[in-house]
């Protein structure tokens, strides 16, 4: 099948609390002097577009911005072209984010992982606005992350304590979202079975991109746990970045 576009999902692919995994960086550049088109794809909700495409820059990726797709600025774009007044309850430092768009008067929900926000207090705020109405934007549904050795929760568990309350369904606007996976290959301008995603969450990036029609490729490393390729039997899984881009440049 024909590659052109490979979508990288950053948390766990390429990146780990701040460090790039071994091999990373160097198999993205081989990745881009292959000419495949590359997108950086993610549902991280802790920090900025900007400061998530900084820090892959520093870290020698050498993405330009427009080459990262966050979960955030999907959200931020559906508010603009709603014109949604937001309630954000999301970490301090993604603020900037959402900085210049009105917020008075909220009709729209924002969840991302607020981490100590996520209390009583700011959920069942959340809670009273759905209940009037107002839609439940997420950024993702992840059950957990991986930071420091460990699993954490995500925002995906808030997700559905809202929607279980309130009982409505949130709109998730990041992955395993239908729109942010075609937003992506519009902008590149490729058919989805052009496209490769490679991730190490199963459900959000691997099985939805299949389903949609792309390539897929689950990463061993990262949130990965031994067994996750069983519910993903069709797709490619590879211990590394590294490891893939050795077996997709042989067979090119
Ligand atoms: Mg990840």
């Amino acid at each position: 099948m024909m590659l052109k576009a490979v979508l990288l999902d950053i948390s766990g692919v390429l990146t780990e609390d701040g460090e790039a995994l071994p091999g990373a960086v160097d198999a993205v550049a081989r990745l881009q002097s292959n000419g495949l088109a590359l997108r950086f794809l993610t549902n991280t909700s802790r920090k900025t577009s900007t400061a998530i495409c900084d820090e892959l820059q520093r870290l020698g990726f050498a993405p330009a911005p427009e080459q990262v797709f966050t979960a955030p600025g999907a959200i931020r774009r559906h508010l603009e072209r709603s014109g949604l007044r937001p309630y954000l309850l999301i970490h301090e430092r993604l603020e900037p984010e959402f900085a210049d768009l009105p917020r008075e008067n909220p009709n729209a929900v924002v969840l991302g992982d607020a981490e100590q926000r996520l209390d009583y207090a700011h959920l069942d705020e959340a809670f009273q606005l759905l209940l009037e109405g107002a839609p439940l934007l997420a950024v993702g549904t992840n059950r957990y992350f991986r930071q420091a050795g460990a699993l954490h929760l995500d925002a995906g568990p808030f997700v559905r304590a809202l929607e279980y309350a309130a009982g409505i369904e949130a709109k998730v606007l990041g992955k395993p979202s239908s729109d942010f996976f075609h937003a992506v290959l519009e902008e590149i301008g490729v058919a989805p079975n052009e496209a490769l995603m490679v991730g190490d969450d199963v459900e959000c990036d691997v099985v939805a991109a299949m389903e949609l029609g792309l390539q897929a490729c689950l990463i061993r490393s990262g949130k990965y746990r031994s067994g996750d390729e069983a519910r993903a039997p069709q797709a490619r899984c590879e211990a590394s970045l590294a490891d893939l881009v050795d077996a997709l440049l042989e067979t090119r």
